[in-house]
């Protein structure tokens, strides 16, 4: 392994800045497809939405009350209220079959149509019928205060108009989008397509979860590792299991792979075991094996797959096998390829500055992602190291909310030095 790490030259690294690059060059993001607006959530808009209507689409009450005209009550006080003959009462969903005229006043609830002849609204609690008079027995209302011309009215259009763009295309879908399709009568929309992604671990060591152990061999982590990771990009994840360290199960597993956005594999892309891997996607297509200037995850396949049946070429990233650095290079490289798919605004995590609690050690000159937790102390961060920083230890990544960046020419960063952070999760006691 060592005798590896010191056979590469950093002139022959690439930067993850340059490696993320070139992947990139080899996503566009995809077309668009047309759902139920309930499922977009998190996804692209990739239309411009314009109304058809008007919302409201009427003038309306903004409160449970009675439409006036606020002309007749300017005279109203609490002690000596102006009385209005009840003419009527609108429910919301009702549009009114009379008039108001002078002296005249109609009970209204929250969202009903203002009848012709009003022009304002004054709450229950303004009027003597909150003083608890027999609704049914009522004829006329007491309005204990004057009122302004179009008080609680809530216009039509007041929101959208007829013909405005209420969304444009490259909007990213939240909940509150999704309720404002709906209230212009929508039951889809137009978004990019989530990308499917293959996902296939390579390794002869490799027993499925849920199976019974066996000596000799571990757990496949990275797969299901891989899944949620796919899922959390916001992609459909195809996992295709466990393949052997075998060519021909190989080449027909990739071959099954093709037909997806993106293949991700894990595992034999290290120096001394990716002959199998080479040699089995050497025939489907022009892969390079990279080494990037970072720690975790130095190893990294990535290269086109061609199927001449399918007619189109899928993209592949092959990732390291050890398991935290297969985390890593997703985030690294898989994430920002799923997101540019989904024609996302942005292909990297929000970043935060923390200061540092203990060490981050650079001793080979490569960009050091380091676990870490992420405390806030009084508004500001603190980042400590999650557990052991070596590449085979799982359970820090699951401890850490971020990873800490200790940069290439940097040996060492200490305790109260600052440094930036890529917040994978955010823990609720920093909110
Ligand atoms: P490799 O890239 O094949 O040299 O694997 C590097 C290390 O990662 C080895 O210790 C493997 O056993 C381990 N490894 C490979 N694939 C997986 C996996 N799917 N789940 C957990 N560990 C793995
Ligand atoms: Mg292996």
């Amino acid at each position: 392994m060592t005798e590896h790490v010191h056979r590469h030259h950093h002139a022959d690294m690439l930067s993850v800045e340059e490696a993320r690059d070139r992947i990139l060059q080899a996503f566009e993001t995809l077309e668009p497809a047309c759902m139920n607006i309930t499922d977009s959530i998190g996804l692209v808009i990739s239309e411009d939405v314009y109304s058809s209507i008007n919302i409201p689409p009427l003038d309306n009450s903004g409160m449970d009350g009675y439409a006036l005209r606020s002309e007749d009550v300017q005279s109203a006080t609490l002690a000596n209220p102006i009385s209005l003959r009840i003419v009527g009462t609108v429910p919301a969903g009702h549009l009114p079959d009379f008039v108001i005229e002078a002296g005249e006043a109609a009970r209204i609830m929250t969202g009903a149509a203002i009848p012709d002849g009003a022009n304002s609204v004054v709450p229950f609690e303004e009027t003597t019928e909150s003083e608890g008079f027999d609704r049914s027995k009522l004829r006329d209302i007491g309005i204990r205060t004057p009122v302004k011309r179009g008080s609680d009215i809530r216009l039509a259009g007041g929101d959208v108009t007829v013909d405005q763009k209420v969304l444009q295309a490259g909007t990213l879908i939240n909940p509150s989008t999704i309720a404002v399709l709906a209230s212009l009568g929508r039951d889809t929309i137009n978004v990019y397509r989530k990308p499917e992604v293959a996902i296939l671990s390579t390794g002869d060591e490799l027993i499925e979860p849920g199976l019974s152990s066996e000596p000799g061999k571990i757990y496949d982590s990275n797969t299901s590792g891989l899944i949620a990771s796919v899922i959390a990009a916001g992609g459909i994840p195809k996992p295709f299991g466990i393949v052997r360290d075998n060519l021909s199960q190989l080449e027909k597993k990739i071959s099954e792979a093709m037909n997806s956005d993106l293949v991700v594999t894990s595992a034999g892309v290290s120096k001394g075991d990716y002959d199998v891997v080479k040699d089995a996607l050497a025939s489907r297509g022009i892969l390079n094996f990279w080494s990037i200037r970072m720690r975790p995850a130095k190893p990294l396949a990535f290269g086109v797959l061609n199927d001449e049946k399918l007619a189109k070429v899928t993209p592949l990233i092959g990732l390291p096998g050890n398991p935290v650095s297969s985390m890593v290079a997703f985030e690294q490289f898989c994430r920002p390829a799923i997101r540019k798919m989904l024609g996302k605004q942005s292909s990297l995590r929000p970043t935060i500055k923390a200061t540092l609690t203990d060490h981050i050690y650079n001793h080979d000159g490569r960009r050091v992602y380091a676990r870490v937790k992420i405390v806030n102390e009084a508004g500001s961060y603190t980042a400590t190291t999650s557990g052991s920083q070596e590449s085979n230890i799982l359970t820090s990544m699951a401890y850490a909310d971020g990873l800490a960046i200790c940069p290439e020419d940097v040996p060492v960063k200490g305790p109260g030095e600052s440094v930036t952070v890529i917040m994978l999760n955010w823990p609720e006691e920093m909110i």
